[in-house]
C-alpha cells in the first residue's frame, strides 16, 4: 500500500505554487473552510439527507443524517477503502461475511475495498455520520443483505 506519486499527480491538474491564502471560502457545501455541523443540521432540517461538504480530486467527505430503522443501499467499492467519523446517535454496519460493528458518536469506522456495507441507524434518535471516500466513488449496488431482510431494487452505479 502506500501512495503512488505519478497516479496521484495524474489525478491533480490543479496544483498550487504556495504559500497562498486560501483560494476558497464558501459558505456552505465543498469549499467551506470551517463547517459547523450544528449549522448544516439545522440548515438540512429532518433526516434523511446527505450533504457533499468536502470535494477535490482525492477526497469526498458527506455528512449523513438518518433516523432509527433508516439505512443506506447496500454496495462496495472496488478500489477505495472507506471510512466514517460518527458525530451522533448509533448506527451498526452490517458487512459481507457476516461481521457486525455498532458504533456511535466518537467512533470512526474503516471498511476495506470489497466489504458490501449496509449501514443502519440504531437506537432512539438520528444518528450523523461523516463519510469519507475517494472520487470517483463508483457504487456497486446490491439488491440485498445477507445480513438483515432488507432488499432494494436492482440500480447501476
Ligand atoms: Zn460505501
Amino acid at each position: 500500500m502506500g501512495t503512488n506519486w505519478q497516479g496521484v499527480n495524474d489525478a491533480v491538474d490543479d496544483v498550487v505554487v504556495g504559500p497562498i491564502p486560501p483560494r476558497v471560502d464558501a459558505s456552505m457545501g465543498p469549499g467551506m473552510m470551517h463547517i459547523e455541523i450544528d449549522k448544516v443540521v439545522a440548515e438540512m432540517g429532518p433526516a434523511p439527507w446527505s450533504k457533499l461538504l468536502i470535494e477535490d480530486e482525492r477526497n469526498l467527505g458527506t455528512l449523513i443524517a438518518s433516523m432509527p430503522g433508516q439505512g443506506n443501499h447496500a454496495h462496495w467499492h472496488s478500489n477505495f477503502d472507506e471510512w466514517w467519523a460518527v458525530m451522533a446517535g448509533k448506527l451498526r454496519w452490517e458487512l459481507t461475511g457476516g461481521k457486525i460493528i455498532h458504533a456511535q458518536k466518537g467512533d470512526i469506522v474503516w471498511i476495506p475495498r470489497g466489504t458490501v456495507h449496509h449501514i443502519v441507524t440504531e437506537g432512539d434518535e438520528m444518528s450523523l455520520r461523516f463519510a469519507v471516500a475517494m472520487p470517483p466513488a463508483v457504487h456497486v449496488w446490491q439488491e440485498e443483505c445477507e445480513n438483515c431482510d432488507v432488499t432494494w431494487d436492482a440500480r447501476e452505479p
